[in-house]
């Protein structure tokens, strides 16, 4: 498959070696050390860090591309910029999913200033200040940015520069990466979105601030999709009018599983792998017998309460026959840096490692979100909002007005957690084979016209040795024409096919036959439960300003 190469002047050490793998698994490149740029042939690209600004010059005449930054470093002594905002430009040469934005950040530390030149392009300010500019040389582009690219510290990951709060000392360099590498073939997901809310249940067709008829109306109205994430233990019962709401507007909302008792750190406690699998498969168990009493659908996808997962839990939820779950990617890394620990974390569309469910990124839903959604859809990552019932405390407006912001992105699929896992791959066609990179373990897709082939290429964004097998179901029409596991050789499918991959590692233990844990319905999680949700409940009929912090900092 086409890799381009990268020329890094002065040498390819100047870049940080955790920055290169992570790149290079983004997008197709091999990054060379180059000494002498005038080795360097017609369409190469150079990545200059020496900091000579003269290089420019003497690029004068030569198509090739181009991506300049300065030396020193961006550590917490530097002075910063001033401006604590990064604009960008409505530049057509900038990603559509940046233009016009204007994004909260850090300090800029490191910065050094930047000179333009008649017939420059800024792309991007910081206060007064232009950070990245493009200058045309023989229609091709010449990138300067004014902030070094990062020397990470110890234990950090380029994800720890690439994120909502603090992005652009990484961001310019992959903009440039992907632009030089846009006729590689590879293909990312679509936009997809959704907000999920935590802890309501279909009691009644109400739950706190939401009333799900207006909410299901607004959705719809407003182009959004919000999933519930419930309580297994709260599944015994559901009233029938919230029942029919919910099955006569899949498009606009669906319910996720949330913790099974939903008792303090339930997914983040030390415990047994064991353990954690009687936890999963009861989860599975409950929501299994409200489907078959509601007709609903339950979307396989855990989100942990009070906080994230351990390592320990992630692995039981794929065990049980959890498709994914979803968390904050700082409290995720924090937690489980061993098992996360690569240079891609954070990056991909979803975080992959051996034996633990897929993850992806779930982020607050308040006010000043932009951020975290620009970069979640710069990233390629699907833009999962999370909320509770509060949120809604003053209406559905900030629910819409963030849908609003989502949709100004461009085209997005809102949809359910499971639709966006199942979508959760990107593909390269070559000639008549189309490749899937998978960052999910059950992948649907129809065969698009052309197409002759189907492979599967590892996943660059996970960590070394991730095991990952997956089988394949091939359905033409309503016929199922076969299992088979996967491997390196490309099979043969026709355009239209239906196609079905599943990892082999999911759900590998029938949980209908775990044991239940052992603190199973225990005399306290249940009562607790009733009390919470007595709380929530009840929460509307007390002027707000007597609602105490701690009911809705959760
Ligand atoms: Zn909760």
């Amino acid at each position: 498959m086409n890799q381009t190469t990268v020329h890094v002047y002065p040498s390819s050490d100047a870049l940080d070696r955790r920055i290169r793998e992570a790149m290079a698994s983004l997008v197709p490149v091999t990054f060379v050390s180059c000494s002498d740029l005038t080795a360097c042939a017609e369409g190469d690209a150079v990545l200059n860090v020496s900091g000579d600004r003269e290089v420019i010059e003497g690029l004068r005449g030569r198509k090739i591309r181009s991506f300049h930054a300065p030396t020193g470093t961006t550590g917490d002594n530097e002075a910063p910029a001033d401006g604590r905002t990064i604009h960008f430009t409505r530049s057509r040469v900038l990603d559509e999913r940046l233009r016009g934005r204007s994004l909260a950040h850090e300090p800029l530390r490191g910065y050094s200033g930047l000179r333009t030149a008649p017939g420059d392009e800024v792309l991007a300010c910081c206060g007064e200040n232009p950070v990245w500019i493009v200058r045309e040389q023989e229609g091709l582009p010449i990138h300067l940015v004014s902030v070094p690219l990062p020397a990470l510290l110890p234990g950090e990951v380029p994800f720890h520069r690439l994120h909502a709060a603090r992005f652009f000392e990484l961001l310019p360099l992959l903009h440039f990466l992907r632009e030089v590498t846009a006729s590689s073939g590879w293909k990312s997901p679509p936009l997809r979105a959704c907000m999920m809310l935590d802890d309501p249940n279909l009691h009644w067709p109400s739950y706190g601030f939401l009333r799900y008829e207006k909410l299901a109306q607004q959705a719809k109205a407003r182009r959004f999709h919000v999933a519930l994430a419930t309580v297994p233990l709260d599944a015994w019962i559901a009233h029938p009018g919230a029942v029919k709401l919910f099955r006569d507007h899949p498009e606009q909302l669906s319910l996720l599983v949330h913790g099974n008792d939903h008792s303090k750190h339930e997914l983040s406690q030390s415990r047994s792998k064991e353990n954690y699998l009687r936890l999963a498969a009861q989860s599975l168990r409950r929501m299994n017998r409200f489907e078959r009493s509601t007709g609903l659908p339950v979307a396989r996808i855990m989100a942990p309460p009070h906080g994230g997962f351990v390592s320990n839990c992630l692995a039981a939820l794929l065990t049980a026959g959890f498709e994914g779950a979803c968390a904050s990617f700082g409290d995720l890394f924090e937690r489980n840096s061993e098992l996360f620990g690569g240079s891609t974390f954070g990056l991909a569309p979803a975080a992959v490692a051996p034996e633990s469910v897929p993850v992806m990124s779930r982020f607050k839903l308040d006010p000043s979100c932009e951020g975290a959604i620009v970069l979640s859809a710069f990233l390629d990552r699907p833009i999962i909002l999370v909320g509770h019932h509060h949120t809604a405390a003053d209406g559905l407006e900030l629910l819409a007005h963030t849908a609003e912001m989502v949709n100004s992105l461009g085209e997005v699929s809102w949809g359910s957690p499971e639709m966006m896992l199942r979508s959760n791959f990107r593909t390269c066609q070559e000639n008549t084979t189309l490749w899937i990179e998978p960052y999910s373990c059950r992948i649907h897709l129809t065969v698009p016209q052309g197409i002759t082939d189907l492979g599967l290429y590892p996943p660059r964004c996970s960590v070394p040795n991730a095991d990952l097998e997956f089988a394949l179901r091939v359905k033409r029409g309503s016929h199922l024409l076969g299992q088979q596991k996967m491997n390196d050789t490309p099979l043969k499918v026709m355009a239209g096919d239906r196609i079905e991959l599943v990892s082999l590692s999911l759900g590998k233990v029938d949980y209908r036959k775990v044991e239940n844990p052992e603190s199973s319905l225990s005399l306290r999680a249940f009562p607790r439960r009733l009390l919470c949700e007595f709380r929530d409940r009840s929460m509307p009929l007390i002027p707000s300003d007597l609602i105490p912090d701690k009911w809705t900092s959760g």
